[in-house]
């Protein structure tokens, strides 16, 4: 009877550990890849987001990862790209980390034309996922940086694609997705430079992601305040967690981004980017700073991308530690 017992027992709590896996397992871990260590700086964009079953996302790699020997990366199944905008693909990018400084931060190695994006999808042999009218372009420049054509994948609005057990779908940004010549290139690429227009790549666009612990997060990719982080990003999607640019002058401001946050995207907490400034010092963020308005005006937690600190995101979005 007491041997029964004992045996039932553990063969509950097998079960159980086996359907409710530790918390520390149903985490998404998110980490910056900024221009200097422990702080948030000019043109810090750059995530890496991990899956609980280790599923690996670069996001907007931009100039602040030293190219795709950068040494944080590690393993990348899975590069996203907002928009072709080259301080988000990345036309250039720092030598090393940390050099330069937060509020001047080094772009002195060149990566046009194939970009810093591409050069990590091809080392890293991960999937280029992006909407719009991007795959087409990502897939000759993968071929042409010897990668496979093939693993730039397609997520126009309303579409899921999954990756590593990730739900990946792109939804509309209001900026603008002109594609430098200098990604172009040759003769085409100079009488575009010489008529002063971009490349058509489709319309700009952020992202949202569904993880396997159940956490939705908002990519914002670069943006104004938009119908749909209403209707589509909070209404369909219920993000938990939203990443939005704060920068001003080129996307929404710090107080327009704590609009969009408190009032249509209503996740449980925020993490602010493309601030455009050296937002903090010694990983304080100094006063005066648009960071600052916007910590001031969000009404839910604002946790601040320090440059390599890991934060860890439950299934509700809520920070559980590095926040
Ligand atoms: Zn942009």
């Amino acid at each position: 009877m007491y041997r029964a017992v004992i045996a039932s027992l553990a063969a509950c709590i097998a079960l159980s550990v086996a359907t409710h896996p530790a918390s520390a397992a149903g985490e998404v871990k998110i980490t910056p890849l900024g221009g200097q260590d422990g702080e948030f700086c000019l043109l810090d964009r750059a995530l890496i987001l991990e899956d609980p079953n280790g599923t690996r996302i670069l996001y907007d790699a931009g100039r602040t990862v030293a190219g795709a020997g950068d040494p944080r990366l590690g393993e990348i199944d899975v590069v996203l790209v907002s928009h072709v905008h080259g301080d988000h693909l990345g036309d250039r990018h720092t030598k090393t980390v940390n050099a330069g400084s937060c509020a001047k931060p080094d772009t002195s190695v060149s990566a046009t034309p194939n970009s810093n994006s591409v050069n990590i999808a091809v080392a890293k042999k991960a999937k280029i996922v992006t909407g719009s009218e991007m795959p087409d372009f990502f897939a000759g420049k993968l071929k042409a940086a010897g990668g496979n054509p093939e693993d730039s994948l397609l997520a126009r609005f309303g579409a899921v694609r999954t990756i590593g057990g990730v739900g990946i779908t792109t939804v509309p940004a209001v900026h603008s997705n002109g594609l430098s010549h200098e990604f172009i290139g040759g003769t085409l690429g100079d009488a575009m430079k010489d008529a002063g227009i971009a490349g058509y790549v489709g319309a700009p666009t952020g992202y949202v992601l569904k993880f396997s612990n159940g956490l939705v997060v908002y990519l914002s990719g670069d943006t104004g305040i938009t119908a749909e982080q209403d209707t589509v990003v909070r209404g369909h999607y219920g993000a938990t967690l939203a990443v939005i640019s704060i920068g001003d002058t080129f996307t929404a401001g710090p107080t327009e981004a704590a609009y969009v946050i408190n009032t249509l995207v209503k996740p449980t907490a925020v993490i602010p980017s493309h601030a455009n400034e050296e937002a903090t010092k010694n990983g304080k963020v100094l006063a005066g700073t648009k960071t600052e308005t916007f910590i001031k005006a969000a009404k839910v937690p604002v946790h601040v991308p320090l440059s390599g600190k890991t934060m860890s995101f439950d299934g509700t979005g809520k920070c559980v530690s590095g926040c």
